[in-house]
């Protein structure tokens, strides 16, 4: 089976968001971030994107970033600034965050994407990161995504967890509509009826994007799981799916994690991740 294949059934959506929407010629668009030769989503490689939730300290950040960089991830993630569900979390380091993954980068060579929470702040995280993530709860946040589309760094757009595969799109138009068509899709699960997981991993988004749109689009197992056990498979499931790349939460001490301790794998865990998804890529035309 060709990685990539197209539904045919589903035809062509052009008049809607004619700036990323699948074309009749041309297949997905590769998407760059990092010095070059940088890291490409829309390519062979299945982009691995690994790291802690949130930027806690020196050593934390470090430590994983190391980790993950000596068993084959290909970016770190890492928030600064975390949107969290109570202001009384813990709502990352901020500016001194940014300075921890830049630190990281110098040390491991591996590009940072980090989230960007307004349009006050997105010329300081690009100053910092090399993609700026557009989180969940701001997916329609459109003053937001015009000035990270302005700000000419990749984007890495998650999916609103109410938000329909439609207005995902529609979101990443404003991006694009700016200039900026360095955009990424991230999956990362819906609000359903289901408490088993914290939210439900739509699968189904990353062929239906697919044969929509021409942006790559990955997959983050870990905020639609909500538990580290649940990570793995969902994780080999997004490969097998056909989606450009994963992002998956790593922390060192997992259990002294600040924020999504339940979902955040061990640097073991993770290692076993990775030697799965290595064995299995060749099957699907990819390289991990
Ligand atoms: C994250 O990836 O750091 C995050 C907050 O995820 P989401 O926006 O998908 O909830
Ligand atoms: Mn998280």
């Amino acid at each position: 089976v060709a990685i990539g294949e197209i539904d045919s059934t589903i035809g062509v959506d052009a008049p809607a968001f004619p700036l990323v929407a699948r074309r009749m010629e041309g297949g997905t668009l590769s998407i760059t971030c990092g010095a070059p030769p940088g890291v490409t989503w829309g390519s062979d490689t299945f982009v691995v994107i690994a790291g802690p939730c949130a930027v806690e300290s020196a050593e934390q950040t470090m430590t994983t970033a190391q980790a993950v960089q000596r068993l084959g991830a290909h970016c770190l993630r890492g928030g600064a600034f975390k949107p969290r569900t109570s202001p009384y979390s813990f709502r990352g380091l901020g500016r001194q965050g940014l300075d921890l993954l830049v630190r990281a980068r110098a040390v491991t060579g591996l590009p940072v994407v980090t989230e960007v929470l307004n349009v006050q702040d997105v010329e300081l995280v690009a100053g910092s990161a090399d993609m700026l993530q557009i989180g969940a709860r701001n997916m329609q946040n459109h003053s937001l995504l015009e000035e990270v589309g302005r700000s000419g760094r990749p984007v890495l757009l998650k999916r609103g967890p109410s938000a329909t595969i439609e207005e995902w799109l529609l979101s990443a138009e404003y991006i694009a509509n700016q200039g900026n068509d360095q955009i990424v899709l991230c999956e990362r699960g819906i609000r359903t009826f289901e408490t088993s997981t914290r939210y439900t991993l739509d699968l189904s988004a990353v062929p239906v994007v697919r044969s929509r749109s021409r942006l790559p689009i990955i997959v983050d197992p870990s905020h639609a799981a909500g538990r580290a056990g649940l990570v793995a498979p969902l994780a080999r499931a997004a490969l097998a799916a056909g989606a450009d790349g994963i992002m998956i939460e790593v922390h060192c001490s997992p259990g002294d994690a600040l924020s999504d301790a339940e979902q955040a794998l061990g640097i073991e865990q993770f290692a076993e991740l990775m030697s799965d998804l290595v064995r299995m890529a060749p099957l699907l035309g990819r390289t991990v």
